[in-house]
């Protein structure tokens, strides 16, 4: 069964209040995650006060769904990168990645944060022949832009290798508890944190923005949406290919290998990411992979059986404890997205992180913190958000909105009677058509029906349920809903409307 993920078992907690009426800052960020509080950090320290606000709790978002490793090479590797760009910019990406590893670091030390940093090595390998050429191409990719890498085989690791690498000096921790530490370290005059206060709209005037939120209006100079992947409608989903990727905590009899970040690559390119992590006396190996397009699996839940399986094959396992699911955002040309949200904008954006955006996120705090202040910072071209890089991101940029305008044309059948309804088993949830109207139905395990608009409201394309995490995943853009039609991840600044039944007619209302 789907559970939490570890990091958020193995979390401390956070009491912030909620916002009740009308505050100003200078700078309002929307987001608690890594990218909000390390924007917040920079901000302060430049001398700015800024207002943070969560939906829900400081960390509750990817932050707290991640591997929890940190690492100054990509996930689409850099032999990827070096293939689109040059070598020059491999570098960069580098030095900018070492960057934002050194602001955790540094925080971790100076604030002596208990969230179970460990420095290790990072280890990528072939998992079959078939992928040895991948490691070679790597390996001669690192070296050349300056990295310390070389042959090594990772030891007491049960899975079969072929070719493997190692890096030096990377680190893996407990992404939440870091998150929730540093916005205790932040919080005060300066900073003033509110959780459970939703962004409902965000409006740029001439001499300010106004943040409109569950809780009242933030009036701010400039806003930030560190919402890891910005609301509304913007050209920049245009870029994005919206991921959905899982996690799986287990106890196992045997020894686990050292601690270590071990990538590892199996048939048609699979890969697998595994660490093991330590926390009050008990030991947990994770394996987290087998990612696919938001809303576009046909059973989520053969995702989680399949890391089940790899573990299982390879490990002693004798539990699986916890098991989630987590999203990111591939960016069209392998590069993040961070700055204003378009020329003249004092809107900010920090999105297209891949699933390396713990670091990309403390970097993004530098970042947006400059340009707010209007300072200099050698990296803000580079992952600027209103570059254009048509060569560098047609192919993917062609290839993800194809799949897009397949999802909106996609004809969902549907049935109208009652029967329908009756045969929705608990935990299940499908589309039904009644009336016009495309309808999410589920029903609950404690066997509630729950009924509301199918057509998620950021551009109108009809969502599908997700077996693992309970919840209706939009296929074009990624935006996720609870079964009460509430926003839990994604574009989607509004929940899935509302559905009423009046004698035999279906109407469908707005909610804010
Ligand atoms: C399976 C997986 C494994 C990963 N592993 C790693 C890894 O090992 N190393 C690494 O560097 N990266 C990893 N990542 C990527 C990394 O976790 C994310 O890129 C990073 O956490 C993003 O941080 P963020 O602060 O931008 O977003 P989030 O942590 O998602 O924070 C955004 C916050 O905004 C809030 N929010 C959203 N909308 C609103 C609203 N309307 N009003 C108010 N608040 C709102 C949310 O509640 C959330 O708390 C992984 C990702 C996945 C999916």
């Amino acid at each position: 069964m789907y559970t939490k993920s570890i990091w958020n078992i193995f979390s401390t907690t956070t009491d912030f209040p909620q916002l009740q009426g009308d505050v100003e800052a200078d700078v309002a960020i929307i987001g608690g995650g890594i990218t909000g509080l390390s924007t917040a950090q920079e901000l302060i320290k430049q001398g700015k006060k800024v207002i943070v606000i969560d939906e829900r709790k400081i960390g509750g978002g990817t932050s707290s769904h991640s591997t929890g490793n940190l690492y100054v090479t990509i996930d689409q590797i850099l032999s990827s990168l070096a293939s689109k760009y040059d070598t020059k910019t491999v570098k960069q990406v580098i030095a900018a990645r070492k960057a934002g590893f050194a602001a955790i670091e540094n925080n971790i030390k100076n604030h002596n944060i208990d969230c179970g940093f460990t420095t290790c090595s990072w280890y990528l390998f072939a998992g079959d022949e078939a992928n040895r050429d991948k490691i070679e191409k790597e390996l001669m990719v690192a070296k050349e832009a300056g990295l310390d890498a070389e042959v090594v085989m990772p030891s007491y690791m049960p899975v079969t290798v072929s070719r493997a690498m190692k890096i030096t000096g990377q680190a893996q921790f407990n992404p939440m508890r870091y998150v929730q530490a540093l916005a205790q370290v932040l919080s005060g005059e300066n900073c003033r944190v509110y959780e459970n206060t939703r962004a409902t709209k965000i409006e740029e005037q001439d001499d300010h923005c106004m943040v409109h939120t569950t809780g009242g209006n933030i009036k701010a100079k400039h806003v930030v949406e560190a919402t890891h992947t910005p609301k509304g409608i913007m050209m920049v989903q245009t870029l994005l290919g919206p991921y959905r990727e899982y996690g799986i905590a287990c106890k196992v009899g045997s020894d686990l290998p050292h601690d270590g970040i071990y990538w590892g690559y199996y048939d048609q390119g699979e890969k697998y990411s595994i660490r093991k992590y330590q926390r009050d006396g008990d030991t947990f190996l994770l394996v987290v992979g087998k990612p696919h397009k938001v809303g576009q699996a046909k059973r989520n839940v053969s995702h989680t059986e399949a890391l089940e399986e790899f573990a299982r094959k390879h490990f002693d396992v004798q539990e699986v404890v916890y098991r989630w699911g987590g999203q990111h955002y591939r960016p069209a040309d392998l590069l993040p997205y961070i700055g204003r949200k378009n020329e003249g904008s004092n809107i900010f954006i920090a999105t297209g992180y891949s699933t390396d955006g713990l670091v990309y996120g403390a970097l993004a705090g530098k970042l947006i913190a400059d340009e707010i202040n209007e300072l200099p910072n050698e990296w803000h071209e580079l992952f600027s958000s209103t570059r254009n890089q048509p060569l560098k991101a047609a192919k993917k940029f062609i290839s993800e909105n194809v799949n897009v305008a397949k999802q909106f044309l996609k004809n969902i059948p549907g049935v109208a009677d009652s029967k329908a309804f009756d045969a929705i088993r608990p935990g299940e949830g499908k589309i039904i058509e009644k009336d016009g109207h495309k309808l999410a139905v589920c029903r609950s395990e404690d066997n509630q029906l729950h009924v509301r608009s199918a057509i998620c409201p950021h551009m109108m394309c009809v969502v599908n349920w997700n077996d693992v995490e309970k919840s209706w995943d939009c296929p074009c853009h990624g935006s996720r809903f609870d079964i009460d039609g509430g926003v839990l991840e994604g574009p989607a600044l509004h929940p899935l409307h509302e559905i009423v039944f009046t004698g035999k007619k279906v109407k469908s209302h707005h909610v804010d």
